[in-house]
């Protein structure tokens, strides 16, 4: 019997490759723009006919190519950009497979001019279904131009499928934007038969993002901007109030390319948790830097999809610098240098005059003060002139009226004194384990646990986002025995739980931690672990929440142990820190740190 495998001959093996690099036209722009990029043009000129269908013409002022170069462009795998296996690990350029122009020339009639600096001619090759037809020494500008024609002209079954020239034009212009907005620094125009679409200078990212937008899209810009040893992010998000009914305006970047993730994308869905109605999408323009090693691009053949080895990290970061930038945008909106209006004047109050703001606080109102305090305005005196009547009041009233039961003693009163916006308060810490201070309506009653635990979250989150959080050594490794899954689990989780302190290795089912994170104390660690693997172990957490759901059980086991507050001191600065915390009347795990007696209400227990 004769044998039957025969290979392809190179042509029909190139139309097969441009099925899969070549879609449509949009692709042929996005191929040949990126490969000026790589061959650094500062310069690129986009003109169109017909959706792309009758000419596709790049032009551009980068490196040129030598004659044999511009021969061997065409070729299947010919590339100047990777010489090694391992340089595909770190790529820095655009392209890297050598197949677009193999492709593209195996499906149009191409025209290529090419000339580099140091010679006075160019070359001219045209070439039609992987042919070259004819190659000629020509004059032309220092740079490339590529004129691509009749796209599909040998693949009908293709042409027929391409869509109406709107849809297809409209694809060439996703494509033009994306790589104009990956690179602000590059001058691009985009002409369509003979209409100007696009003239875009050479500009920073924000005049990028604004030329492309729309001019009344500066005011809508936040600027969101965070550098942690995993990956640097820059670029702006979309205020809330300008969030879109459709995805058009999200693009994410690595590496200055763009890059569709429904994961990262979802992180910033997130951090506009709240802030945008439902089905609304916020508008973003993130800029990830990573170190090349760091991704793998080669995952699909147009390259819009990217594998990153620390992806749940980068949520997290992407999720708390776009909230944190959004916070900050919220309280303080006015000092947005790039608005137009220098400030932000409720609707309602435009018409009436301004009134210079005071505030009425008794300084010396203190409940638990039965004689009358020295400088005459005492709580007796407080009370009364609120209408209520009791002259006496004393800790052990508080007592029962907070049902403390657990502990025997006499509850223990501590006077604290603490200065919070310039006005003198005084605070009272009760068995350690609450904070009573005064407020205009009442009294404000602080669960101590549940304080420390918001502010140890709050600061390891945010030290978490730009480094490592600190860890500290045991002196004896510490010994616990997990189940398999939980094992997994961990070992899962392993970068994760390292970035926030935790190391150490397995024997069998058999964890020997060596370092825990500096903030929790030894007798914590236990509790901590079991808070950590209840969550990563047995429950259903997205991907993303993991150092959330990590940070929230080492605050809760720290918070634990440290509640039993027993010096001034340590209670006023926890008082102090607590207000300090942008959420301060809820735990992370949503449970009330704070809760306000009114005066009407204590009125009601005489
Ligand atoms: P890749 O970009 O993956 O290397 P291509 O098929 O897109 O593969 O291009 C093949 C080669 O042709 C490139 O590696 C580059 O050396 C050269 N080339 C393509 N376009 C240009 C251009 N506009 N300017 C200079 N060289 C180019
Ligand atoms: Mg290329």
């Amino acid at each position: 019997m004769s044998d039957v495998i025969k290979l392809l001959p190179d042509h029909i093996a190139n139309q097969i490759a441009a099925g899969e690099v070549i879609q449509r036209p949009a692709s042929v722009v996005k191929e040949m723009v990126e490969n000026a990029i790589d061959a650094g043009a500062f310069k690129v000129q986009v003109i169109i006919k017909d959706a792309g269908k009758t000419l596709i013409q790049i032009i551009d002022n980068g490196s040129g190519m030598t004659e044999n170069d511009a021969v061997m462009s065409f070729e299947r795998h010919a590339t100047s950009k990777v010489r090694k296996a391992e340089d595909l690990f770190a790529l820095t350029t655009k392209g890297f497979r050598g197949e677009a122009l193999a492709s593209i020339a195996a499906i149009a009639h191409v025209v290529l001019k090419t000339r580099k600096e140091e010679t006075e001619t160019g070359v001219s090759i045209e070439i039609e279904g992987s042919k070259i037809k004819k190659k000629e020494a020509c004059v032309c500008p220092v740079g490339t131009s590529f004129e691509v024609k009749n796209l599909f002209y040998n693949v009908p079954a293709r042409r027929n499928f391409l869509k109406s020239d709107n849809v297809e034009f409209n694809h060439i212009i996703d494509e033009f934007e994306r790589i104009a907005l990956a690179h602000p620094d590059i001058a691009f125009s985009l002409h369509h038969n003979d209409n100007e679409i696009y003239n875009l200078h050479s500009a920073v990212l924000r005049k990028r993002i604004v030329d492309i937008l729309g001019r009344n899209s500066n005011d809508k810009l936040v600027p969101i901007e965070e550098s942690t040893d995993i990956v640097k992010i820059t670029g702006y998000v979309g205020k809330p109030e300008f969030a879109k009914k459709t995805r058009g305006e999200q693009f994410l970047f690595v590496n200055n390319r763009f890059f569709k993730d429904s994961f990262f994308s979802h992180s910033l869905s997130k951090a506009f948790d709240g802030l945008i109605q439902q089905k609304m999408f916020p508008s973003f323009f993130l800029y990830l830097d990573i170190d090349p090693k760091k991704i793998d691009v080669n995952v699909h053949p147009t390259k819009t999809e990217i594998k990153f080895e620390e992806d749940k990290l980068i949520y997290s970061i992407i999720l708390s610098s776009v909230r944190q930038a959004l916070g900050k945008y919220n309280i303080a909106p006015t000092l947005d240098f790039n608005r137009e209006t220098s400030f932000d004047i409720p609707y309602e109050m435009h018409s009436k005059p301004a009134v210079e703001p005071t505030i009425h606080v008794n300084k010396n109102y203190n409940p638990f003060q039965s004689s009358p305090a020295k400088t005459g305005n005492s709580f007796t005196a407080a009370i009364k002139a609120e209408g209520f009547g009791s002259n006496e009041a004393s800790p052990k009233d508080w007592q029962s009226f907070y049902k403390i039961e657990e502990e025997e003693s006499e509850p223990e009163v501590v006077e604290l004194n603490l200065e919070i916006n310039n006005q003198l308060t005084k605070n009272f810490l009760i068995r350690g384990k609450y904070i009573l201070t005064n407020c205009k309506s009442g009294i404000l009653v602080i669960d101590c646990q549940r304080a420390f635990e918001r502010i140890v979250y709050d600061e390891l989150i945010n030290k978490f986002i730009s480094n490592p959080i600190s860890s500290q050594k045991l002196l004896f490794p510490l010994e616990r025995e997990f189940s398999s899954n939980e094992k997994n689990e961990w070992i899962n989780n392993q970068v994760m739980l390292e970035r926030l302190g935790f190391y150490g290795e397995f024997q069998d089912l058999n964890l020997s931690l060596s370092a825990i994170p500096a903030v929790l104390q030894e007798e914590s660690i236990h509790d901590c672990i079991n808070l950590i693997l209840e969550s990563i172990a047995y429950q259903e957490i997205g991907k993303g929440e993991i150092a959330h759901v990590i940070v929230q059980s080492i605050a809760s086991a720290s918070g634990k142990r440290k509640s039993a507050m027993q010096n001034n001191e340590a209670a006023e600065a926890l008082v102090e820190q607590l207000f300090q915390c942008p959420e301060h009347s809820f735990t992370p795990r949503g449970k009330k740190i704070i809760q306000t007696l009114t005066i009407e209400e204590i009125a009601l227990k005489f």
